[in-house]
């Protein structure tokens, strides 16, 4: 259907047409009429659907209709997003579709500055997006006021609850007033999530499209055995294909994605890592320079690569399987997006087989078994004695990551004395912890997976937390927990 039956304004079907979008996805088509109409709605979708024009386009007509001002320290629309690059994305498309009103648009969220949010908001603004806990935040310190909402929409709702942002969803809804219009998104639809959508929704519209498992048919998989201590070659090897115009590589953990950054470098291909220990100004410059062109070659953990929307990865590697199977078909559908089609290729080691049958099942396919490239033993050797030393990532180098590089002393990694002097004898510097090729061990065998919870490096039962994990001190941990504050941790 075309954009121009669903009865939108001729303002937003004018941004449309300045994007080159003139026909309504299945999401668009089936929400944008009841919207438009005040009904709350239950949105059964993923990212890639539409679905993000699909609530802001009826939503910026109704917020320009209604003709009225947001309050000092108030907003009129507040969309929730779960993490900072779904946040971002939110905004740039409501700037975008917003362009021909008078409406305005903020983001705030962790990893940016609260004095910045907090003058941003004083005036009030009409469209605010946010993750939930740093919106708490401005509200627990009076700088945000919630009683001039007309429209709420939750999105990623299972992503948010995933993340432990309950408390801080419900604290925000607490401070609406009733009268309003309440979107809730959600990927999937279990029992809890369905649940919590019926303490905010009143007698909604129901839309589900593209269910998880087309996206997965859209992508061609494939997926090959190897060992795990043979994955970096086999990924060094596959990275030559001059097919890949961009390449996302998924790992389970931070490190884990540090690590292959770091190898890559080793063999002389660039890459960035994206993950939940990575300042904003780092995610950006990433993300940026992903999405221009510049680096092929973006590693992200499941988290971090939420909601990344980036047209033209033609490869999603799955360097570690999740244990999650929904994940994978969140990773997968990172490239085939709107409509176009994609190459999935996984590497699976033995004690991932478990994962993978999972995988198969939701996704009801048999991924495409690809064997080791012919004399892959050979190269892999071959690959292993030439890498050189591994050198320090840019951010390291350039002193940007502050938490990782600190010495124990407060000091700087970078202020560690006079560079060695081979002519005055002076032997080479070993570099501290362990060797990068090896994996970091924090608290054992676990491994903080981004978003809090535990991998296991032996393969035992994921998911639970270690009796002997010692907590790592960081300011953090240092923070007081106060009340209805979930997550404290940057993502
Ligand atoms: P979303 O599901 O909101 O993350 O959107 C996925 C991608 O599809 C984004 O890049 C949108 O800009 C794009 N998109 C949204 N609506 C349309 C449409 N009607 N036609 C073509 N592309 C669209």
């Amino acid at each position: 259907m075309q954009f121009n039956q669903l009865g939108l304004s001729q303002t937003v079907l004018a941004a449309l047409e300045a994007k080159g979008y003139s026909k309504a996805t299945p999401i668009q088509e089936q929400s944008i009429p009841s919207l438009l109409e005040g009904r709350d709605l239950l949105g059964i979708a993923q990212t890639g659907t539409g679905k993000t024009a699909a609530f802001m386009l009826p939503s910026i007509d109704r917020l320009v209709a209604s003709g009225k001002r947001a309050q000092p320290r108030g907003c009129r629309m507040l969309v929730l997003a779960p993490t900072r690059e779904l946040a971002s994305q939110i905004a740039e498309s409501a700037r975008h579709y917003a362009k021909g009103t008078r409406l305005s648009v903020m983001t705030c969220f962790g990893g940016t500055s609260v004095h910045k949010n907090k003058t941003d908001l004083a005036r009030g603004v009409d469209i605010l997006v946010a993750t939930p806990g740093r919106l708490v935040d401005l509200l627990d310190q009076c700088y945000a006021i919630m009683l001039g909402i007309e429209i709420l929409v939750l999105d990623e709702a299972d992503q948010m609850m995933d993340l432990g942002f309950i408390h801080a969803l419900k604290r925000i809804v607490r401070e609406l007033p009733a009268k309003r219009q309440t979107l809730f998104f959600s990927a999937t639809m279990p029992k809890t999530i369905r649940e919590l959508a019926g303490q905010f929704i009143k007698n909604p519209v129901e839309v589900k499209v593209t269910p998880e498992a087309t996206t997965a048919e859209r992508v061609e998989q494939r997926v090959t055995h190897v060992q795990q201590a043979e994955k970096q070659s086999l990924l060094t090897i596959m990275l030559r294909d001059p097919a890949i115009d961009r390449a996302l590589i998924f790992t389970r953990t931070k490190h884990g994605a540090d690590r292959v950054v770091k190898l890559l470098a080793g063999s002389g291909i660039a890459s960035n890592a994206i993950h939940g220990n990575k300042s904003q100004p780092q995610r950006e410059r990433a993300l940026g320079e992903f999405k221009a062109g510049k680096v092929k070659i973006l590693v992200a953990t499941d988290i971090a690569a939420r909601g990344i929307d980036v047209s033209g990865v033609s490869h999603v590697f799955n360097f570690e399987l999740p244990n999650v199977p929904d994940q994978y078909v969140h990773r997968i559908g990172r490239t085939a997006r709107a409509g176009a089609t994609g190459l999935a290729i996984s590497f699976c080691a033995d004690d991932e087989k478990p994962y993978l049958r999972d995988i198969e099942k939701l996704t009801r396919q048999k991924i495409t078994v690809v064997p080791l490239p012919e004399g892959f033993l050979a190269e892999s050797a071959r690959i292993k004695a030439s890498r050189s030393p591994v050198p320090m990532s840019r951010d390291e180098q350039n002193g940007r990551n502050g938490r990782a590089f600190q010495k124990p002393n407060g000091q700087h990694a970078s202020q560690r004395g006079p560079r060695p002097n081979p002519a005055r004898g002076d032997q080479p510097r070993r570099e501290g912890g362990p060797r990068a090729d090896q994996p970091r061990r924090e608290g054992g065998n676990f491994e903080r997976r981004d978003g809090g919870s535990f991998e296991r490096r032996d393969g035992a039962p994921q998911g639970e937390k270690p009796r002997n994990y010692a907590r790592p001190k960081s300011k953090w941990h240092a923070r007081p927990a106060r009340a209805g504050q979930g997550g404290n941790r940057p993502r």
